[in-house]
């Protein structure tokens, strides 16, 4: 979704908003464009990109919701899409030809910085001013059609949260398209003029690029700016210019990294002088006091606890009944499409294990999606976000993470493809990328059956209902454990992105908006149907059908043929009356043939004989093939392993993690060859080695799929690939040291 679907057709208007973070853009944009949005990626990065379509006086529109920054420094991401964009820079976008900037009206000085850095393009431009409830309350008023007649650009208040102004606003922009209306620029000393022309000349002599003034002045103030790729000159050269530019400055007597705020400053103050009035004392800010209870060390935290706790139950418990629901109808569908397909057995197969239960694969994750975007939303819309953030960062960043990785981490215990998609709200791209790939060990839901399974099997039989618990609460620690080194090792050696500095600003409380609530939910939603959904139905299908294929014909009748015997002496009876035993598909004997049928089928399937194949990789952690067939099988999703365990030991694929018979069956399981054999395979170091490796491997295909989406390919591979090494390392370390010990 990148390159070319922005380059408008001939007729339409391009506009781009822009403006302060928590200034109301993405509420204006969705007022403006209500559902007609799409949602994509700058090209070859990570900053989503966000459009919206409308029409006004029958001239289409198109809208760009631009990442909001406080200034155009570039050194960010964000800031870096943005003096792009607005300089035509990024290939197939062209620059907007309005930009509708939107400024908080509480804070107009701060927010018209970013509008006269942006005055320089000469774009046209048209301010909403927004909050304009918010001033009101706060007792500022505004002149406002003086406030355009000294800016040189159309003023509209607007509330975007009442849809207050934005027929005005339409307006404005249709007669601004007409009357380009430019933002007066300020006037720079001769001083900065003359350091321009000196950093122009000096890029003329070296490369054909054009820069624009937007660029040249970033150049000339910004330490690192990344503007300097777009002059193709070796950076050797650029920062010799640079050098003699700011050398100019800095005789004339400015220091050349606060000139630019100290000059806008002081024209924006005078221009605003008389414009903007406070009535009387500033009135007690309620937020303000409201923050001295919620960013309590002592009474902050206890609130940030027990919110946190209400999320996470909400994600954790609240949904299950939803997933249940889901689960039901899949059933019910298998239940219904499966007869209709009787006579053709492979359809059947792939219609009810590969396809339904494919896209159930992926829908069942939407009740979490769905509650935790809820749960996230409503944090940010009240401003408590930045407030939980503050709270959690001394936490969080010294091992290069930041306060708002807190929320993705905890959603991570019910399930990594909501925490992955919640690291969007994480504004620097180092600490989000880094939260992204940290997720995945966190102890999702998903592996609670194994851990199940395996201790109520072994560990509480021989050590009682407390260790037992112990020992279950103690596994959901062990990814968290490796996370906080490999956060470190991450930090330091992996993610080059530069960090951005944490800019801790507290928006004012206020109450969210159902609209904007919805509309998170919706997104998340959608994206993720869309974009992982089809990822996670095409794994679903492969692995079916390496589990489903070959079938050859005699596999029926050999087993059917060594079951028949085994009754005959078994139960002392004749063949005749054996075989009428395990046609009647009331008894025992047929469905014990069945189950047998499955679990050969599964055995000489490619994936049944590539796990026996690659067994003596993981022998050394103590597996033996019909372990590590299950291992392999989970790949996609680790919760299959209970039935593929079932199947494999030939008790049906209807076992859980509670069933006596797969217990049972797992404490008689010995070794077949080798020098233990007769021995039992699940001695107490290959019951914690596999719980070890199901704690740190990658197993899950729609957590690979949404890593791709929210990051890229190469990334959702670093994953699966250190989290299956490491799961493979720890497995060996602990069944060696366990059978070195024991
Ligand atoms: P963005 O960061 O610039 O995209 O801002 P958002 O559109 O996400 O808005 C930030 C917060 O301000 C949200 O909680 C909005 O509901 C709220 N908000 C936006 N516009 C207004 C407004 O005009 N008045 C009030 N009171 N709140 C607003
Ligand atoms: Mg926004």
């Amino acid at each position: 979704m990148d390159s070319n679907d922005s380059s408008s057709s001939k007729g339409t208007l391009r506009l781009a908003l822009l403006g302060n973070p928590n200034t109301g853009k993405t509420s204006i944009f969705n007022d403006l464009t209500g559902l007609r949005q799409r949602v994509g990626n700058y090209p070859g990065i990570t900053v989503e990109k966000k459009m919206g379509f409308f029409e006004v006086e029958s001239t289409p529109i198109e809208l760009i919701d631009l990442p909001g920054t406080y200034s155009l420094a570039a050194s960010s991401l964000d800031e870096r899409v943005v003096v792009d964009m607005l300089a035509g820079k990024v290939p197939g976008n062209p620059p907007p030809e309005v930009i509708v900037f939107v400024a908080d009206a509480t804070n107009l000085l701060r927010n018209l910085f970013l509008a006269s850095q942006v005055a320089e393009l000469c774009i046209p431009m048209v301010i909403a001013l927004n909050l304009m409830d918010s001033a009101t309350k706060k007792g500022i008023t505004i002149n406002v059609a003086e406030l355009s007649k000294r800016l040189g650009v159309p003023v509209i208040p607007t509330v975007a949260t009442r849809d207050e102004g934005i027929d005005d606003l339409r307006s404005a922009v249709i007669s601004a398209s007409k009357s380009k209306p430019k933002f007066n620029p300020v006037d720079w000393p001769e001083a900065v003029n003359q350091a321009v022309e000196t950093l122009s000349s000096g890029i003329q002599a070296g490369s054909s690029a054009t820069l624009c003034p937007i660029e040249m002045r970033r150049l000339l103030f910004d330490a690192n700016s990344a503007v300097g790729e777009h002059t193709h000159l070796p950076e050797e050269r650029l920062k010799e210019i640079q050098a003699e530019a700011r050398a100019q400055l800095t005789h004339a007597g400015y220091n050349p990294l606060a000139a630019e705020a100290l000059i806008q400053y002081e024209y924006l103050g005078k221009l605003l002088e008389g414009v903007v009035h406070r009535i009387g004392e500033t009135k007690h800010d309620q937020s303000e006091s409201i923050d001295k209870l919620m960013i309590h060390r002592g009474w902050g935290l206890a609130i940030f606890i027990g919110m946190m706790f209400v999320g996470f139950q909400a994600v954790y418990s609240w949904a299950g009944p939803l997933m249940d629901v889901i689960d039901a109808a899949k059933v019910a569908v298998q239940g219904w499409i499966g007869p209709m397909l009787e006579s053709t057995p492979t359809l059947q197969s792939l219609v009810n294990d590969g396809i339904i239960e494919g896209v159930g694969a992926f829908v069942i994750f939407l009740p979490q999606i769905l509650i935790l975007f809820l749960f996230i939303a409503l944090l940010e819309d009240t401003g408590y976000m930045s407030r939980a953030a503050f709270l959690m960062d001394k936490l969080f960043h010294w091992c290069g993470l930041n306060g708002k990785s807190f929320v993705p981490m905890l959603s991570s215990y019910a399930c990594a493809v909501p925490g992955v998609m919640a690291t969007r709200t994480i504004e620097d791209p180092k600490a989000r990328l880094i939260t992204i790939l940290l997720a995945p060990l966190m102890s999702c839901s998903a592996r609670l059956p194994v851990y199940v399974l395996l201790i109520g099997a072994f560990v509480e039989p021989q050590y009682g209902s407390f260790i037992a618990g112990v020992t279950l609460f103690a596994m959901h620690f062990v990814g968290l454990a490796i996370a906080i080194p490999l956060s470190w090792l991450f930090t330091k050696f992996l993610v080059k992105t530069k960090a951005q500095p944490f800019l801790m600003e507290m928006p004012p409380y206020r109450v969210p908006r159902l609209k904007n609530v919805v509309h998170r939910m919706y997104e998340a939603g959608f994206e993720f149907v869309q974009r992982a959904g089809t990822v996670i139905l095409a794994f679903t299908i492969l692995i079916w059908a390496a589990l489903y294929f070959p079938r050859p014909e005699q596999l029926v009748t050999n087993t059917t043929d060594s079951y028949l015997a085994e009754i005959q002496t078994a139960q002392q009876i004749s063949e005749d009356d054996a075989l009428r035993l395990i046609e009647d598909p009331e008894s025992d004997e047929s469905a014990e043939l069945d189950n047998r049928i499955q679990g050969a089928y599964v055995n000489q399937s490619y994936l049944g004989r590539t796990g026996q194949a690659i067994q003596p990789v993981f022998e050394l952690a103590g597996f033996d093939w019909k372990i590590t067939v299950g291992v392999l099988a989970s790949f996609p999703a680790r919760e299959v392993i209970i039935s593929t365990m079932g199947v494999v030991f030939s008790l049906g694929g209807d076992v859980d993690e509670e069933s006596g018979s797969l217990r049972d069956a797992l404490r008689k399981e010995t070794w077949e060859t080798g020098t233990r054999k007769e021995a039992p395979v699940f001695t107490l170091p290959t019951v914690f080695a596999i719980m070890i490796f199901f704690a740190l491997c990658s197993q899950c295909s729609s957590t690979l799929a949404v890593i791709a989406k929210e990051s890229n390919w190469k990334w959702a591979g670093f994953v699966f690939f250190y989290m299956t090494s490491l799961a493979w390392v720890a497995a060996v370390l602990t069944y060696q040291i366990g059978v070195a010990l024991f």
